[in-house]
């Protein structure tokens, strides 16, 4: 068996449409992962799904006028035709609304609670009289008591990232109806921090040398200055996992803690419906297995102390509720890539303001790599980033179009009419196209250091950097000149040049796959170089869910080599006419996507 890789990609609420801030913050960096790491042969699950359950989903369901599970199946639908356009590779994109999440999310909290991690207490709670019903998170909007702010949600602070504690809102409002709720008591169920405190700390300090200082900061920064408190795990709120204890009717399970629950439901749901209903252990209690979990910023207590905490208490008990006759604990992250946030052309993006670029609506105009590739070497990797759509079309023409595409298109094209389609024999090569080509070989091993560290931005700008690099040999070689004194010359040069067009289709593949798969069959090769995505309605006791699936080209499947690594272009193979990988954008496009912005 390969190495156990495991990207876990944050859950979006099925409430809003998806952003590109959203899409360079989790989803993308995670395909990219997956994608490099299926390269490498490895044994890849990217998983996730709709968060479909909580106040986000109550309160736009509300707000319509509508019932909760039409909202999170609009949603859901929506969210999956997008990843299927932008071609982010799910092994499996589910819904937290299914029989077999509420079934792993009810043993895990069984297991919570028979390790003593658990205990109920009584809080008071923002109850709205004119509406006769508790109003939780994102009922109740108000002042932040850590940074002061205004529009803080009764459970977290969006501007300084603080989960909060509801009674302690200030000047807190209904997002109803805009009345002021009064604290009322009521008991739940809560999470006690406290007992784990010690070990979610060491858990953080054994991997604070190569996290990322933001998330460090933000977990365990915070629990040396601040310290764990418990927190109340159940919600008065009939929207979602039921509390299974008797007499907890009406009472369901926090958003937040049974949504990290489906990175291991999603696993289990994956190797039941490939017909191996024990393949989740191979990632989830494998010492061995990597858990890579892609999110941004404000996800980053939830992940990296929340569900720690979660997975620590449960211990062995889940391997043993599943049957195991020697049970395991379930592995703690390997590493919480946590990204920071992207801004709008210099302002902070704002879907209820539709400051915003929406996937879909982008999608209408533009090809997916394109927006791949700006998200990429501007992905918000260490600070807040800003899209901008003067740089994006800059970046378009003279990255993609300029140096990548117009490489690939002459190469081949000029190839293509001279040698009638067939791979040249170069004969021996010059010192100059041997160097070209150590130099390239090299590129492999410089992308996949930065892949390896989570390094997007960077890892994308070495590639981008190697296609200048074959430009400049060109320029040099001159092939189209050559060919008037010296065929057998030309050769070596177009040749050179062709070897390393198939060696960066695999390094740019990751970032721009449609492209790259396009290129895979310019250079004459069958099959697709990853494979495809499909969907498929699966049935259970809460009726019908649609679900994404990753189905990997032969080449990738399970068992696969390590094929991020030179390859021989054959001489003498066929290959077939290229048409443009990109397409050059016009000036006024920049004009008229600002226009657009804040409509
Ligand atoms: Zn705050």
């Amino acid at each position: 068996m390969s190495q156990p890789v495991l990207i876990a990609v944050a859950w979006p609420y099925a409430s809003a449409h998806i952003h590109v801030g959203n899409i360079t913050g989790a989803y993308l960096p995670a395909d990219i992962l997956a994608r490099y790491h299926r390269l490498r042969g490895r044994d890849v699950l990217m998983v996730s799904g709709s968060d479909s359950h909580g106040t986000p989903v109550t309160v736009r369901a509300d707000s319509e006028g509508i019932g909760p599970e039409e909202v999170y199946k609009r949603f859901h639908g929506e969210f999956i035709e997008l990843f299927q356009k932008l071609g982010l590779t799910y092994d499996i994109y589910t819904s937290t609304h299914t029989s077999n999440h509420f079934d792993i999310a009810t043993k895990l909290f069984h297991s919570l609670k028979e390790n003593g991690y658990l205990y109920t207490d009584t809080s008071k709670q923002w109850y709205s009289t004119e509406q006769e019903r508790f109003l939780p998170d994102r009922y109740v909007e108000g002042t932040c008591y850590f940074c002061g702010k205004s529009g803080a949600r009764s459970d977290q602070c969006d501007n300084c990232g603080h989960l909060l504690e509801a009674e302690k809102l200030i000047d807190p409002k209904s997002k109803i109806d805009s009345s002021t709720p009064e604290l009322r008591e009521t008991t739940h169920f809560y999470l006690d921090l406290e007992k784990v405190q010690e070990q979610v700390a060491d858990f953080l300090r054994e991997r604070q040398d190569y996290w990322r200082p933001n998330v460090i900061r933000q977990s365990l920064g915070q629990i040396e200055s601040e310290g764990l408190h418990g927190r109340p795990i159940t919600r008065d709120l009939a929207w979602g996992i039921p509390v299974p204890v008797e007499g907890w009717e009406g009472k369901c399970m926090y958003v937040w803690f049974e949504a990290v629950i489906g990175y291991l439901s999603s696993v289990v749901e994956w190797g039941t419906l490939h017909g191996n209903p024990d393949a989740w252990h191979h990632w989830w209690t494998n010492p061995e297995s990597k858990t890579f979990y892609c999110i941004g910023k404000d996800n980053i207590p939830f992940h990296a102390i929340i569900w720690p905490a979660e997975l620590i208490g449960i211990g062995e008990s889940f391997d043993a509720q599943m049957g195991a006759e020697e049970p395991k604990p379930l592995v703690l992250p390997f590493d919480v890539p946590a990204n920071e946030f992207m801004n709008l052309e210099g302002r902070k993006l704002s879907g209820s303001k539709n400051w915003a670029v929406w996937g879909l609506d982008f999608l209408e105009r533009y090809d997916p790599d394109p927006m791949r590739y700006y998200l990429t070497v501007n992905m918000p990797e260490t600070r807040d980033s800003d899209w901008d759509w003067e740089e994006f079309y800059q970046r378009n023409n003279n990255e993609l179009v300029a140096t990548w595409g117009n490489l690939v298109n002459r190469v081949l094209s000029f190839t293509y009419k001279h040698w009638e389609g067939i791979v040249p024999e170069p004969g021996e090569l010059r010192e100059a196209d041997k160097a070209l080509l150590d130099s390239q070989r090299e590129g492999f091993r410089f992308v996949a250091e930065k892949l390896e560290a989570v390094k997007l931005r960077g890892a994308v700008q070495e590639a981008m950097r190697l296609a200048a690099e074959v430009n400049k040999y060109l320029d040099t070689s001159a092939p189209w000149f050559e060919i008037k004194t010296d065929k057998a010359e030309a050769a070596k040069s177009v040749y050179t040049a062709m070897q390393a067009i198939d060696w960066l289709k695999i390094i740019f593949s990751p970032f721009l796959p449609h492209t790259c798969e396009k290129l895979h069959g310019y250079l004459g090769y069958e099959g697709s170089i990853f494979g495809e995505l499909i969907t498929s309605e699966v049935e259970d006791d809460l009726g019908t869910h649609t679900v994404l699936l990753y189905e990997p080209s032969d080449s990738l499947a399970a068992g696969s080599e390590d094929i991020w690594k030179v390859s021989e272009l054959v001489p003498g193979k066929a290959f077939n006419k290229p048409a443009p990988l990109f397409k050059k954008l016009d000036a006024s496009i920049v004009n008229e996507e600002r226009a657009r912005l804040g409509k």
